[in-house]
């Protein structure tokens, strides 16, 4: 018996499979889909068994070991696997590779493992009593009566008194498996759906379409909606994912499916430790749960009765993997929803013009929700032109922010302000020559942050002390912009009795540290939260009644065909975290650019209208749904060579797709990172097959250049 074993060498080569033989005491333990180590060159490198032949052959080097007990990538998997590969360009192993968690990974070594705990039990009952009525040890006898009771852990005692009891053979000590996270037993909490939650509902079970648009408007109650669906496919005994963006994971959503669906669920995001995850893994594997929530990843969890698949928030941008391999985790969820013919549900109050798209032309079934739960109304939405603020020298707030501000401190109610931009400046300037501070290794300005007084590149994460002073003419440096660091100094100054949290980047990379700042919000230990877009989701703070937008440009600005798109869902999802409760909310948008559409619409909640909108500029571009996109990114470390190739590429595909758009190559928006020059070719286009049978072929004819790296990226989050 031989096997093809799948190993991660080179993910920017096209996959091979080494064929390996497998010794008599291992072949009982031989099945498709399981992790074995293998000897390759001088190393022993873990991999994955992709098929098993019969017949020998005497030269091969022989399995060390198999890993797993059972499969972890089922048949299921494995072929959605190859299917992914082939619609993105990248590599099987890669894939097979996302698709788990650490710990279960194909790596050198696993080094997770499960974790057991000591425990103590009695070994004779009536031994026990015996000497618990004629002992004077009183330690002793205290342990065997609280064994009696039941078994305990072991650590709870002293370690003489229990070995004592061990040696008279009177308790014994064994091990037992425990999972890492350890749920408390909570109170069930269901909620009765509203009407309108129930007519939506309603019209998704009864729906013949197999995908799905819940389009309902922050607070609709959603979520609910999601609960309900979930409990009809538990009842007809299937399974359940739904997907999060990351960011949203937080213990509010989690305590809401946990006080809904008791200890039936199985929560996966990267805040978990590898143990954790692990464990959270072994869970779904075992059969132990019928529920998944998580991040990206969780599409992959490896159920066999899925009855549901739940993007919530579809058009976050998470969702599609913005490395290797690219995988767009709403087209797996379609993937696999059809082999198990599950329903797909896209949740949003702002989806992305595409999924709308189709929903209007009635590939999706489109059910709408309008009004947000419990009567709560939405909230106010003010717009401030900061150009005349400026001419009052207002640079960060309004004279309307700041008088609001002090409202709701007077209040005691309490206030978000959102700053996209992280660090204490934007950037820095030579106040004599312009120069302005770039990273060494990218075409990227410096941050200025101030706790650590370091300028840091947000791309590669370099740092240098600021000193101030320019290197080109030694003028002095001046900060420019401001980011999240410098709007809470200045709220300080002005407001010295508020308490306020910073939550971005910077606040929140210890472990538990965004659960730790949102707990403290919720409870009014501070009144006003600062923070990235990483505050504009999912949550859910009954006090705030404010929330201020401080500069709603930063994304309009970018070079991105979605820029309107993105800036209309952001303030929409930001505002919705004003007012959730029965105090009415209002929300203060500071802008240069009062008369773009995006920034306009959004006052009205009406998503509809901007769509209509947007759609015509898609149209008049030939954009996303008109065309799809397609990104050829060519990175090398010398300017001259790597441009040469880009020509070269961009002529090969131009010549092959005379009838699609080819656009470049054209310096990439951030040109160089990480010491290496990045160039793109863009491809605007119609004939699915036949743009992917060509951009095979450039795979094939780059793969062995090393001059350059090709990555294709298939429909981009952004560009
Ligand atoms: P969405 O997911 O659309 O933003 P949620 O499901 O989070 O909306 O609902 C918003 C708030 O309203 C939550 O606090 C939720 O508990 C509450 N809510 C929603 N529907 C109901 C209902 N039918 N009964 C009671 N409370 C509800
Ligand atoms: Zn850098």
């Amino acid at each position: 018996m031989t096997v093809d074993v799948l190993i991660e060498i080179n993910i920017n080569k096209k996959d091979k499979t080494f064929t390996y033989f497998v010794p008599d005491n291992l072949k009982k333990d031989i099945s498709v889909g399981k992790r074995v180590l293998v000897p390759f060159n001088k190393q022993e490198l873990e991999g994955f068994i992709l098929k098993i032949n019969k017949g020998t052959s005497e030269d091969l080097k022989s399995i060390i070991k198999v890993i797993d007990e059972d499969s972890i990538l089922n048949e299921e998997l494995l072929l959605l696997g190859k299917t992914i590969c082939e619609d993105n360009l990248c590599n099987l192993v890669s894939i097979y590779q996302a698709m788990l968690p650490k710990g279960y990974k194909a790596s050198k070594k696993s080094n997770v493992k499960e974790k057991y705990v000591n425990y103590l039990s009695i070994v004779d009952e009536e031994k026990a009593l015996n000497f618990i009525s004629t002992s004077k040890a009183k330690k002793q006898v205290l342990i065997l009566e609280e064994l009696l009771g039941g078994d305990k852990e072991l650590k709870e005692f002293s370690y003489q008194t229990v070995n004592s009891l061990i040696e008279k053979g009177l308790i014994r000590k064994y091990q037992k498996e425990e999972y890492r996270i350890k749920d408390e037993v909570r109170e069930k909490n269901v909620h009765k759906l509203n009407e309108y939650q129930k007519e939506a509902f309603n019209k998704i079970i009864e729906s013949k379409k197999d995908i799905v648009l819940l389009n309902g408007v922050t607070g609709s109650g959603k979520t609910e909606i999601y609960m309900a669906l979930i409990d009809e496919v538990l009842k007809e005994g299937k399974e359940a994912i739904m997907l999060v963006p990351e960011i949203s994971l937080t213990p509010q959503i989690i305590s809401r499916f946990k006080e809904h669906f008791d200890e039936n669920i199985s929560v996966l995001h990267s805040g978990l430790s590898t143990g954790e995850k692990f464990d959270e893994y072994r869970k779904i594997l075992r059969k132990e749960v019928k529920i998944v929530v998580g991040a990206r990843s969780a599409v992959f969890a490896p159920f066999t009765n899925i009855g549901i698949i739940i993007i919530d928030e579809e058009h976050s941008n998470t969702y599609k993997q913005d490395h290797n391999p690219r995988y767009n985790a709403i087209e797996v969820a379609f993937l696999r929803g059809k082999t198990h013919n599950a329903k797909v549900i896209l949740g949003s109050a702002t989806p992305t013009i595409e999924s709308y798209a189709r929903a209007k032309k009635g590939y999706y079934e489109l059910v709408k929700l309008e009004k947000r739960a419990n009567n709560a109304s939405l909230p106010i939405v003010n717009i401030v032109d900061m150009t005349k603020e400026l001419k009052k020298k207002n640079r960060i707030f309004s004279d309307e922010l700041l008088l609001n501000i002090e409202d709701r401190l007077n209040k005691k109610e309490q206030i978000i302000l959102l700053i996209n931009k992280r660090g204490y400046s934007s950037y820095l300037m030579c106040e004599e020559c312009g120069e302005v501070l770039k990273c060494p290794n990218c075409d990227i300005t410096l941050t200025y942050h101030k706790s650590s007084g370091m300028n840091r590149c947000h791309y590669c994460g370099y740092a240098e002390s600021n000193k101030g002073i320019c290197k080109k003419c030694n003028g002095s440096m001046r900060l420019m912009g401001y980011g999240t660091e410098r709007v809470e100094e200045e709220i300080k100054k002005l407001f010295p009795l508020a308490k306020t949290l910073r939550m971005d980047i910077d606040t929140t990379s210890r472990k538990g540290s965004h659960e730790a700042i949102i707990n403290k919000f919720y409870n009014h230990e501070a009144d006003i939260l600062i923070g990235t877009q990483m505050i504009a989701k999912g949550l859910d703070f009954p006090l705030v009644t404010l929330v201020g937008v401080i500069n709603a440009d930063t994304i309009l600005n970018l070079p991105d065909f979605r820029s309107n798109e993105k800036t209309y869902d952001l303030l929409s999802q930001v505002s919705g975290r004003a007012g959730r409760s029965d105090k009415l909310g209002k929300v203060i948008i500071q802008t240069f650019n009062t008369d773009n559409y995006a920034i306009n619409l959004s006052k009205n909640h009406d998503y509809e209208k901007f769509y209509d909108e947007e759609i015509k500029v898609r149209k008049r571009l030939y954009y996303p749904p008109y065309s799809f996109i397609a990104l050829i990114k060519v990175g090398g470390k010398d300017f001259k060579e790597t441009i040469n190739e880009s020509n070269k590429i961009a002529s090969y595909v131009r010549n092959k797709l005379r009838k699609e758009i080819v656009l470049g190559p054209s310096v990439s928006s951030l040109s160089k990172i990480n010491n290496i020059y990045y160039f793109e070719i863009i491809i605007k286009y119609r004939g699915k097959e036949e743009v992917r049978n060509v951009l095979n072929e450039v795979r094939s004819l780059v793969e062995n250049n090393n001059k350059i790296k090709v990555e294709f990226d298939i429909n981009p989050s952004s560009f």
